[in-house]
C-alpha cells in the first residue's frame, strides 16, 4: 500500500482524479491538500473511502514537508492553482502567488524530503498544466506539440508557464523525478460554474443571457475530464522522469459550436425530461422560445487567444493513451449530471 498526495483535489479536475484513483487503486491511501478557495469544495469528495482532506496551503512548505515525511508519501500530483483566465486579468497577484510560489514551495518540500532526507528514495512529482502556455495558433498552424516554444499571453498562462519551468529546472538541476502534462479545455462533473460549459448551462436554465466573447469563433480542443484523469494516470505510472506529455480530447471546436450544442441540448432536455419547465420556469425553453435566443455578443476578453489545438501523439505512442469520450456524448452526460446535482451547484454559487 502506498499513499498519494493530491494538491487541489477538492477542485474540478483534482476531485475527478481522486474519484478515478479511488477506483483504479483501491488499496492506496489518498491525501488531498486543498486551501478550499471558492473553487474547492469538500463535498466533491463525498462518499469516498480512504481519502483524507487536509485544508491547507501549498505555499506552506513546512506543512507539505510534514505530509510527505510523516505519511511516507512517494507520489504527488499537483492540480492546485488559480485556474480562471478572466480572474487573472482582473487580479493577477493571486495567480503569481499560488501558481508560481505555490509550485515552488511543493518542489522545495519534495526536494528536502525525497532527495535530501530520503537519499533519493523512489518518488514522482507530477505537475498538471495547460496548453495555454504555448500561446495562440493561426487557423492553419500545426497543433501544439511538446516542443512548441512557450508564448503565454494571459497572466494565468504566464504563471502556469513559470511553474512548468520550475518543475523542469528541479528535474535538471536537482534530479527530482518530475513529469508534466499540458492539457486542453476540460469539461465534466464538478466544474465551477464560471467556465464556459457550466456557466452557459446554468444561465440557460435560468433564462439569463449567454455572453459570447468577440465573434464566438475562438477555437479550443475539448477534453472530457475522465480522459484527462486516465492520461495523468498513464504518465504517473509509465511516463519517463523529466518528460512532458500533451493530453487532448481530439476535438477542436469553435466556441460557437459548443454554445450551439448547449442550446440544442437544453431545448431537447426541456421536451424530454418531465418537470423541467416547472423547475426552471425562467428558461427560454420553458416559455416556448429556443435557448439560442439568449445568445448575446459581448466585448472580447483582453488578449483572447484565437486558437488552441493539441498534438498528443507522444502520449498515444509512448503510453497508449486514447480519449474515450466524444464531445457530443460527453457533453450530454455532463448536462445530465448538472440537472441531477442542483444542490451541488446551488451551494457552489453561494461560496
Ligand atoms: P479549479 O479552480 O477547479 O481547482 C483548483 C483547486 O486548487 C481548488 O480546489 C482550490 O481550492 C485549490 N487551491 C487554490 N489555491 C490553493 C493553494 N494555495 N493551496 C492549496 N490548494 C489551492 O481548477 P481545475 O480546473 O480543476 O484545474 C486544475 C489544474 O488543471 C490547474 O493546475 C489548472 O491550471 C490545470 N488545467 C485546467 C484546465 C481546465 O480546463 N480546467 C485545463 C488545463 C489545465
Amino acid at each position: 500500500m502506498s499513499e498519494i498526495l493530491v494538491t487541489g483535489g477538492a477542485g474540478f479536475i483534482g476531485a475527478n482524479f481522486v474519484h478515478h484513483w479511488r477506483k483504479t487503486h483501491p488499496d492506496d491511501a489518498i491525501c488531498v491538500l486543498d486551501l478550499l478557495t471558492y473553487a474547492g469544495n469538500p463535498a466533491n469528495l463525498d462518499g469516498l473511502d480512504g481519502v483524507e482532506l487536509v485544508a491547507g496551503d501549498i505555499r506552506d512548505t513546512a506543512l507539505v514537508e510534514r505530509l510527505l515525511r510523516d505519511r511516507g508519501i512517494d507520489r504527488l500530483v499537483h492540480f492546485a492553482a488559480e485556474s480562471h483566465v478572466d480572474r487573472s486579468i482582473s487580479g493577477p497577484d493571486a495567480f503569481v502567488s499560488t501558481n508560481i510560489d505555490g509550485t515552488h514551495s511543493l518542489l522545495k518540500a519534495a526536494r528536502t524530503v525525497w532527495l535530501d532526507e530520503g537519499e533519493g528514495r523512489p518518488h514522482r512529482f507530477h505537475h498538471v498544466s495547460t496548453d495555454e502556455v504555448y500561446g495562440s495558433l493561426g487557423p492553419n498552424d500545426p497543433a501544439f506539440s511538446e516542443t512548441t516554444p512557450y508564448a503565454p499571453n494571459s497572466p494565468y498562462s504566464a504563471s502556469k508557464a513559470a511553474s512548468d519551468h520550475l518543475v523542469r529546472a528541479y528535474h535538471h538541476t536537482f534530479g527530482l523525478e518530475t513529469s508534466t502534462s499540458n492539457c486542453s479545455n476540460n469539461y465534466g462533473p464538478y466544474q465551477f460554474p464560471e467556465k464556459l460549459i457550466p456557466l452557459f448551462l446554468l444561465n440557460a436554465l435560468h433564462g439569463r443571457d449567454l455572453p459570447i466573447y468577440g465573434d464566438g469563433m475562438n477555437v479550443r480542443d475539448w477534453l472530457h475530464v475522465e480522459d484527462h484523469c486516465r492520461g495523468i494516470e498513464l504518465v504517473l505510472e509509465n511516463g519517463k522522469p523529466g518528460e512532458v506529455y500533451n493530453i487532448g480530447g481530439g476535438e477542436e471546436l469553435p466556441n460557437m459550436a459548443v454554445i450551439d450544442a448547449i442550446c440544442a441540448a437544453v431545448d431537447r432536455a426541456f421536451s424530454d425530461v418531465d418537470g423541467l419547465a416547472e423547475r426552471y420556469p425562467d428558461a427560454s425553453a420553458a416559455q416556448g422560445k429556443p435557448t439560442s435566443s439568449l445568445k448575446t455578443f459581448v466585448t472580447d476578453r483582453a488578449g483572447h487567444d484565437r486558437r488552441y489545438a493539441i498534438d498528443c501523439r507522444k502520449i498515444e505512442r509512448e503510453l497508449g493513451y486514447r480519449p474515450h469520450n466524444r464531445f457530443a456524448e460527453g457533453f450530454a452526460a455532463t448536462l445530465t449530471w448538472y440537472l441531477a446535482n442542483e444542490d451541488w451547484w446551488q451551494a457552489m454559487l453561494k461560496r
